[in-house]
């Protein structure tokens, strides 16, 4: 096993830098680097729950041959609603009518009456013409990229820290494409200002709030860049559908710039609970989008998912005490950090990370954590700067304020421990 390999997710790059290309190889290696973790017990990319999502779950490590009990503060059902009655009963009815999958894409006969009826009931949500439902919010970002950017005749611009399947798509396109500073205007106007004469379509992407630190995309400023140079903007609402806006219609509604956007774009597997992605867009541009090859060629989604997600707008538009409940759990968590002296960034939104900046005590933290029943993620480097290694709490709405108190309590003794905080 080699030693050199700062983090086993960066095995390839390593490996290519030194001149070994045979998959093979680098595979060996890989496996090499997880047994290596696993015998060390740090292993922990594996770990996962006995019965799926839920404010409270058993846990089980790779290498730890039991159940761990533990609050659990990585997953992004933000409004907590895979467990509510109404939306099982949903899923249940739709499976006993419409049964399961749906064996093929939309094109092909994929789409039932539902998928139909959820679009049309999007493209009303997001207050544009049309929608089109992909299969995951990944290859609906992945997909809509690579169908509009073929090639030279596009320059795509997106946000530094621009979530994985926007970077899929901007690379499948053939299409040129440049990040700009994480959330900085002046480069964005820079970056726009140097490129835009030189291509003939000019794609900006940026997400309403990003996931590894929770701040949110100065989306005014971007839509008055937008109206002095003509690009065209697409904004990813994964991390801000189902909170914001009315009934969480999403930032863009709430800042009142939805028909500034041309492609509004959310996942239905966070605040929806279930499985998909929608782009909503013009009708000219959604007739485009039925030619993406994520679309023609992915199986539709299965009419429970889709029932799941519609249950869950249902939910938004008349239990509004939800959403409220979700912004009172959320600032009652990072009020107690703040208060405790922690560095949690400029995080605005339920993603609550927590700064370490250091990967050793981060890692022992992590497993420290687990140990005393509390299971998130290790936000580590090359996913970050080493300088900003973190953790990262998702609070949804199913936690009790029980679950934030012990997280506060296990975060403040080995904050102190690790001199995180100050102690007494
Ligand atoms: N966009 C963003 C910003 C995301 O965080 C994610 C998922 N983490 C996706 C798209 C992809 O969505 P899904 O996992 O539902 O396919």
């Amino acid at each position: 096993m080699r030693k050199d390999i700062p983090q086993i997710g960066m095995t390839y790059q390593v490996l290519n830098r030194d001149g070994v290309f045979n998959i093979r190889e680098i595979a060996k290696e890989y496996y090499a680097q997880q047994t290596h973790l696993d015998e060390m017990e740090q292993w922990t990319h594996d770990r996962y729950l006995k019965q799926s999502s839920h404010a409270r779950a058993l846990v089980r490590s790779p290498s730890a041959n039991e159940f761990k009990s533990c609050s659990v503060w990585s997953i992004n059902h933000y409004l907590g609603l895979n467990r509510h009655p109404y939306v099982i009963e949903k899923a249940k009815e739709a499976t006993e009518l419409y049964g399961t999958g749906c064996g093929t894409s939309a094109m092909s006969g994929g789409h039932s009456q539902l998928h139909k009826d959820l679009q049309k009931r999007f493209a009303k949500v997001f207050s544009k013409e049309e929608c089109i439902l992909f299969p995951t919010g990944f290859t609906a970002n992945s997909g809509t990229i690579a169908a509009l950017c073929k090639g030279s005749e596009t320059l795509i611009i997106i946000d530094r820290d621009s979530h994985a399947s926007i970077i899929d798509g901007c690379r499948a396109s053939g299409s040129r494409f440049i990040p700009f500073k994480h959330n900085s205007i002046q480069d964005l106007e820079n970056k726009v200002k140097k490129f835009s004469g030189k291509h003939i379509n000019l794609l900006v992407i940026v997400e309403s709030a990003y996931s590894m630190e929770g701040d949110i995309a100065p989306l005014k400023k971007i839509v008055e860049l937008k109206k002095k140079y003509g690009f065209l903007l697409y904004v990813d609402e994964a991390h801000t559908f189902g909170f914001y806006g009315e009934n969480g219609r999403g930032l863009c509604n709430q800042l009142g710039i939805a028909d500034d956007v041309d492609f509004i774009m959310t996942t239905l597997s966070k605040s929806t609970a279930s499985m998909g992605g929608v782009v909503a867009t013009s009708k000219e541009f959604a007739s485009f989008l039925r030619w993406s090859t994520a679309y023609l060629f992915q199986a539709a989604i299965p009419a429970a998912d889709v029932a799941v997600a519609d249950a869950c707008l249902d939910l938004m538009s008349s239990q509004p005490e939800i959403i409220e409940s979700l912004w009172d759990k959320t600032h009652y968590l990072r009020q107690k950090l703040v208060d405790l002296g922690f560095d949690i960034g400029k995080s605005e939104s339920p993603i609550v990370p927590l700064f370490v900046r250091d990967s050793d005590i981060l890692k022992k933290m992590e497993k420290e954590l687990y140990e005393e029943g509390v299971f998130t993620i290790a936000i580590q480097y090359p996913v970050v700067k080493a300088s900003e290694v973190r953790f990262r709490f998702i609070v949804n709405n199913s936690h009790a304020i029980e679950d934030i108190d012990h997280l506060v309590d296990i975060l403040s003794k080995l904050g102190k421990k690790h001199g995180l905080i100050k102690g007494l």
